[in-house]
């Protein structure tokens, strides 16, 4: 086994959170996201394609985020994230790095069981809670969130970032659309350090 420590992120770098939060205003709210609002942010609530106060537009985010099905059913990013995570996790030390909603037991919990759920071969005890991911231990991260990023990057992991419409300006040290490019991305890591 290889001794890099490599951290991965959930929300938007393995799972669709964003297509699981349309699919929700859809079903429940009659409306959908205005994509258009992430060349410029990422709070997702802001893209709710109502027109209604940011504070109604809050109650319906923690509404959704209130539904027990709402984390467990979100989807796999892509088709080739499954095999291409379970590969990592055999070949290198990897970790789950995640920033739940509202950092209570039953958020954390429904991480846990999306994990279980969708990579099976993770174990649980490599889950670890943070929302400053950049003080944690590492040597890699893959994450779409800029700030992650931008931290992770001066505190010396090697960054890699699923490409988003809202991180399309961060300067990551390697970026993907596709998970199986994550593995070419792995291998230049390891040729530059050898
Ligand atoms: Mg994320």
């Amino acid at each position: 086994m290889n001794d890099l420590k490599i951290l991965i992120d959930m929300d938007n770098t393995i799972n669709d959170f964003t297509f699981q939060f349309n699919e929700y205003l859809k079903r429940y709210y009659n409306t959908e996201l205005d994509y258009s609002v992430f060349e410029n942010t990422y709070h997702i609530e802001k893209a709710i394609k109502l027109n209604i106060s940011n504070k109604k537009k809050e109650k319906i985010l923690e509404e959704i985020f209130a539904m027990d099905d709402f984390w467990l059913t979100i989807p796999l990013i892509d088709n080739q994230v499954y095999k291409v995570v379970k590969e990592l996790y055999s070949d290198y030390d990897v970790y789950i790095a995640t920033s739940p909603w509202r950092y209570n037991d039953k958020y954390k919990s429904s991480k846990i069981e999306w994990i279980k759920g969708n990579m099976p071969f993770i174990d649980t005890s490599r889950i670890i809670f943070s929302s400053d991911k950049w003080e944690l231990e590492g040597d890699i991260i893959i994450d779409d969130k800029s700030e992650v990023i931008e931290n992770c990057k001066k505190n010396g992991f090697i960054t890699i970032m699923p490409l988003h419409m809202y991180n399309k300006n961060t300067k990551a040290d390697y970026s993907f659309k596709k998970w199986n490019e994550v593995l070419t991305i792995l291998k230049e890591i390891e040729e530059k350090r050898s």
